[in-house]
């Protein structure tokens, strides 16, 4: 317990609580996502310590499979600054960006990109392809922060869906 509360001290001391509070904004998006009965991600983009943009995944709502909350927050925030790039902009993410949002990421030059849980399976910078890796452009990353509420979401959200699953076929199988 001791370790744990000097372990959010130290990360508030080195990320800084403007990081912490950008998440957690982006973990309420998340949140809407979930009532939405979208996947739980939210994304804020920050410019000079202001949001310009933020979004959570819409892909359910829309029947659109590229409306990621990443994708959305960028294409804002371009429209807001109306420019082509985001160099100083820091996007804020509740989970490490897929391929194609990374690709984005890069494409429209977004200075910096802070997510909180990792995504071995599905991920694009730290797992997969790491695309930045392979990249014209590399955003700073850090990745991690409030990563266990991050986490915490998607693990309950996919549980559920299981279980909706499961229990649909049991009736159709009449079990
Ligand atoms: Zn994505």
């Amino acid at each position: 317990m001791v370790k744990r509360i000097l372990m959010i001290l130290f990360s508030k001391i080195v990320i800084g609580t403007a990081v912490m509070d950008y998440m957690l904004h982006a973990i309420r998006l998340a949140k809407i996502a979930q009532d939405r009965n979208e996947v739980p991600v939210g994304a804020v983009l920050v410019k000079n310590n202001h949001i310009i943009a933020q979004a959570h995944n819409a892909c359910e709502t829309n029947h659109n499979s590229l409306y990621h909350a990443e994708m959305l927050a960028i294409h804002q925030g371009i429209q807001h600054l109306q420019s082509m790039y985001l160099n100083e902009c820091t996007l804020y993410v509740t989970l490490e960006p897929c391929p194609m949002c990374a690709a984005a990421i890069a494409q429209s030059r977004v200075g910096k990109i802070v997510f909180g849980a990792y995504d071995p399976k599905s991920g694009g910078v730290e797992h997969g392809p790491k695309i930045f890796e392979h990249s014209h452009f590399c955003p700073q990353i850090i990745g991690g922060v409030h990563e266990s509420q991050c986490a915490k979401l998607l693990k309950i959200f996919f549980q559920n869906k299981r279980y909706k699953t499961n229990s649909r076929s049991s009736i159709f199988h009449g079990n």
